[in-house]
């Protein structure tokens, strides 16, 4: 498989390195679409496009409030584009469903059903048209609302119109203009049916609140600023986002800023955030570290994660947006944990990108490199592509130190339970599926990365001699996900393990630097180990208490049996930036411009409107 594709630097019409980081494995996206022109420079603060529900994960409605209100809209698709405001609405909550006859569940989530129906699908229009939505409102001030009920605005198809009610049938709609229409100013007709049109409603009374139909699905709702009510049509996103003090909460209670852009279809709605690109970095930053981290730390990470995503940015294109919210792209939630101190790290680099021969990097990014990183090639394949991901030797990196999460890590699995991971529940197991059939007798490492040590090629044999040979590093590592964080890693069975002392047990059970010793053991037998090392064996296995010359130490052994160990360090796939090195280095008083040029080789940090897209 590979990882990398060729890239035509006269086309930009192909795409990309899509590498994820910790956990996922990596994916190769190719689209047709491109946000924004090739060869002009990226401007200053570039809006984006990311997705928030979409694909497989369509809902049916979309719950969000906002403190003081929502603007309601249109966007145009490209993102640059302006939003156009069509009115301010004071509600603080609303849910927004495609059309359908629709009931309530108790968690207030609206969906299609033919029975309980709280909205119904049918709705009765005045026959007019409005001017603006001021107009609009005038008529609907008019009424006699004990005649109209849920009298509301919409916008179809670049027409804005009056509606009332919500009906189960289009009889009993007919039913309700032919009883009502002798006290209607205009004429009423049953609103023309579509599965396009965009709901919103109140959920706290299942009214609707307005109606939104296009061939272009570019509804949109933003958080109205404290002082909502002198708003003017054509407004900016940017504006919106700069004058706006209030946020958006969506129903799983995540914070955004900038804008919501709903689109729906016959089978629901999906949800897009527009905001600022520095919104954005602003976002993901306390998601993926700590907002605690040295500044120098937030600020090389900010730089990398602005350069990540606008790189990447046309990877979702064919689907409306950039990117997805998910750690395909980058783990987005919006901006609840963002904190002064974070934001200031993303203010003191705006614009700020890394390149390389003038064109944005590739800005992978990982969690733990355990003192070395990979070279790209090694990890996904393909050749060497991108000297600036090269491997590079951090031996300031803290991994081993014991709050670190997965930094240093040793887990077993019996050979049974290794065949069933392999052919079940790995993210490689199409590999390992009809070629193995029995528990694993032996891993064979045929070859370690030059540059990192990362095992590169590794063979699974199993007991009736049937074998799988598995390569690139980064594969190797999701291939054993279970067991192993990286691929810089070793694998041992039986004969050899590593015995771990635990701290003096006189010291309150605190184990920091639990491991005191590390060295190989025999199998069969259970050792003791004093202060100056291995002294005497003893028979036995598990925990075994031991008086050396400096206290009380308990020795754990790791594995019993036919046991395969897997020991490693680091966590991820260990190519480009370390983030708990990046932390470490900020740690020992280097600037972020040192941080970003020790991980990514050769390169320069500029502003993003000093290079062309
Ligand atoms: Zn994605």
């Amino acid at each position: 498989m590979k990882y990398l594709n060729k890239k035509n630097k006269k086309s930009r019409f192909v795409i990309l390195v899509l590498i994820c980081f910790l956990v996922s494995g990596t994916y190769l996206f190719s689209v047709n679409t491109v946000y924004g022109n090739e060869g002009e420079n990226f401007p200053t603060n570039q809006n984006m496009r990311i997705g928030l529900v979409y694909d497989n994960g369509i809902v049916e409605s979309f719950q969000a409030s906002s403190a003081d209100g929502f603007i309601f809209g249109y966007v145009n698709q490209n993102a640059s584009d302006k939003f156009n405001v069509f009115f301010y609405l004071k509600n603080t909550k609303i849910s927004v469903a495609h059309i359908a006859n629709l009931t309530k569940n108790s968690a207030g989530r609206y969906y299609a059903s033919s029975s309980n129906i709280a909205v119904g699908k049918y709705n009765i229009e005045f026959n007019k048209t409005f001017s603006d939505f001021a107009e609009a409102y005038n008529f609907i001030g008019t009424l006699n609302r004990d005649i109209f009920k849920n009298v509301f605005s919409a916008y179809i198809d670049g027409k804005i119109v009056v509606r009332y009610g919500s009906f189960t049938t289009a009889d009993s709609a007919r039913n309700n203009i032919s009883s009502n229409s002798q006290n209607s100013p205009v004429g009423l007709n049953l609103a023309a049916e579509s599965n396009k049109t965009t709901v919103v409603i109140n959920p706290d009374t299942n009214d609707i609140i307005f109606q939104y139909e296009d061939g272009n699905n570019n509804f949109a709702a933003a958080a109205a600023p404290a002082s909502g009510t002198n708003l003017i049509y054509g407004q900016s996103i940017k504006e919106l986002s700069s004058k706006n003090t209030g946020f958006m909460t969506s129903s799983s209670n995540n914070l955004y800023s900038g804008a919501f852009v709903y689109r729906v279809n016959n089978v629901g709605v999906e949800v897009i955030n527009l905001l600022s690109l520095e919104e954005y970095v602003k976002g993901i930053i306390p998601y993926e570290i700590s907002p605690s981290w040295h500044e120098e730390a937030l600020k090389a990470f900010s730089v990398a994660v602005r350069t990540y995503a606008l790189k990447s940015m046309n990877r979702h294109a064919s689907s409306g947006f950039m990117l997805c919210n998910d750690t395909h792209c980058q783990l987005f939630l919006g901006s609840r944990r963002a904190t002064d101190y974070t934001n200031a790290a993303v203010d003191a680099t705006k614009d700020l990108v890394i390149t390389y021969n003038n064109e944005l990097i590739e800005a992978v990014y990982h969690s733990s490199s355990g003192g070395v990183t990979e070279n790209h090639n090694d990890a996904w394949g393909g050749d060497l592509r991108f000297p600036y991901l090269s491997s590079v030797k951090l031996p300031f990196e803290k991994y081993a130190s014991p709050e670190r999460n997965n930094g240093i890590w040793t887990r077993t699995v019996s050979p049974r339970e290794l065949y069933d991971y392999l052919v079940g529940a790995s993210p490689q197991s199409s590999r390992f599926k009809g070629k193995i059939n029995s528990d694993i007798s032996s891993i064979i490492i045929n070859e370690r990365s030059p540059s990192s040590n990362y095992i590169k090629s590794v063979s699974v044999i199993d007991k009736n001699g049937n074998s799988v040979t598995v390569r690139n590093s980064d594969t190797i590592r999701s291939t054993f996900g279970r067991y192993a964080s990286s691929a810089n890693l070793d694998i041992y069975r039986v004969s050899k393990f590593k015995s771990i002392a635990l701290s003096p047990q006189l010291e309150d059970n605190n184990i920091n630097n639990s491991r005191v010793s590390s060295q190989d053991i025999e199998s069969g037998k259970t050792y003791i180990i004093t202060g100056n090392g291995v002294t005497k064996s003893t028979p036995g296995d598990g925990v075994l208490n031991v008086l050396s010359a400096t206290g009380m130490y308990s020795v754990r052994a790791y594995a019993t049996g036919s046991d395969f160990i897997f020991d490693g360090k680091g966590w991820g796939h260990g190519v480009g930036l370390s983030q708990w090195a990046m932390q470490d280095l900020a740690e020992l008083g280097y600037k972020y411009e040192e941080i970003v040029k020790t991980f990514y080789t050769g390169v320069t940090i500029e502003s993003v409107t000093n290079v062309k897209k």
